[in-house]
């Protein structure tokens, strides 16, 4: 049995799902940047996340999962885990060594997601892994924001690392795929799991995620110029209650971010001091550069409105009186951003 598995998946050719030469050379560029062992191809990130739990987790397991986690992260546990008799106790993505305060005697994986999806926690990662490491617990990382650039998963003892690639990777808004990296002790599991579920993708699709690697460091560092300048300009705003970017005081977590991440890219949010739905859709409505879509990482920017951060989150409590705006601030001149933001304030102003 070990030896009918042994190749399956692991840069042989021998059958389109197991991969092919194309795949093989995406997946040693991801192992060359993120230094993990092997690296797991998915359709999407959805299909990572759900690929890398599936892999090691079983009936009566249980899993602690960050509170500010991606909403299909969520969805996952509570909706199909669940099912399967793995039980979920979210967790306060500020808690660091405390979070040995949930360990119960079953729990198999911690997972991590830095910063949080929306609210932009950033977690301390070392704390939390140090702990894992005691009890013989897998950490496994939604590393998205980050990419492999801005955070080295790996040096930081994440044990499974995961890319939404149809993010920074691809980074056109044009492929969606997902990635998974493992350590060398967990990778057969991993490989050998994922293929046994059938998740595969197209060579095309392949090739476009190694065209996106080839930009991804000028991009990535346009992304963090651009946003820091528009970001910047927002906190001078009197609207703006605080800016929700990993790179400013105000952000929960800033601390963790200047000790462990070498930048910030794109993406961030900022809460305003009040603002009726009325106001901020005539906010978000009618902007010239920003467009509105939930799948950033690309070249354009995109601007969302969230008045229901509260429904998103169980373990903590989301206290902010006004609504939460997410930018992704893209590669476009960041003058044209400020003042297509400054016509938004504008109608929101007249509604308010
Ligand atoms: C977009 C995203 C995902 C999911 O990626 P898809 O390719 O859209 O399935 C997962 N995690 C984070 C943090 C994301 O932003």
């Amino acid at each position: 049995m070990q030896h009918a598995t042994l190749n399956r998946a692991n840069k042989v050719m021998f059958y389109g799902r197991r991969g092919t030469d194309t795949h093989f050379a995406l997946q040693q560029a991801i192992n060359e940047l993120d230094g993990y062992a092997g690296c797991a191809l998915y359709p999407c990130g959805t299909a990572a996340i759900a690929g890398a739990l599936l892999a090691f987790l079983e009936a009566g397991d249980h899993l602690l999962m960050v509170d500010s986690a991606y909403e299909p992260t969520r969805d996952l546990c509570d909706k199909l885990l669940a099912k399967m008799g793995v039980t979920t106790t979210y967790y306060d993505p500020m808690l660091g060594a405390d979070i040995e305060t949930l360990i119960q005697p079953n729990t198999k994986v911690i997972f991590t997601e830095s910063p949080g999806s929306v609210t932009m926690e950033v977690q301390d990662l070392p704390a939390i892994v140090a702990v894992a490491k005691q009890h013989d617990i897998i950490v496994m990382l939604d590393n998205t924001w980050a990419s492999p650039l801005l955070f080295d998963a790996k040096a930081h003892g994440v044990d499974i690392c995961i890319q939404a690639a149809t993010k920074y990777i691809v980074g056109h808004s044009d492929v969606m795929l997902g990635t998974a990296s493992a350590t060398e002790a967990l990778w057969p599991q991993l490989r050998e799991q994922s293929y046994l579920l059938g998740y595969c993708i197209s060579p095309d699709d392949a090739y476009l995620a190694m065209r996106g690697l080839r930009t991804l460091g000028v991009r990535m560092r346009q992304h963090q110029q651009n946003a820091l300048e528009v970001a910047n300009w927002l906190a001078s705003r009197e609207e703006v209650d605080h800016l929700r970017h990993p790179a400013f005081a105000s952000n929960p977590g800033h601390g963790f971010f200047e000790r462990d991440f070498s930048g910030s890219n794109g993406l961030f949010s900022f809460v305003l001091k009040r603002g009726s739905k009325a106001a901020t859709n005539a906010m978000v409505n009618g902007t010239k550069h920003f467009k509105m879509g939930y799948s950033w990482g690309g070249f354009e920017s995109l601007i969302l409105a969230n008045h229901g951060v509260v429904n998103l989150r169980t373990a903590t409590q989301w206290q902010q009186q006004g609504p939460l705006i997410r930018l992704h601030i893209g590669l476009e001149d960041p003058s044209d951003l400020i003042a297509d933001l400054e016509a938004a304030f504008d109608r929101f102003n007249s509604v308010s």
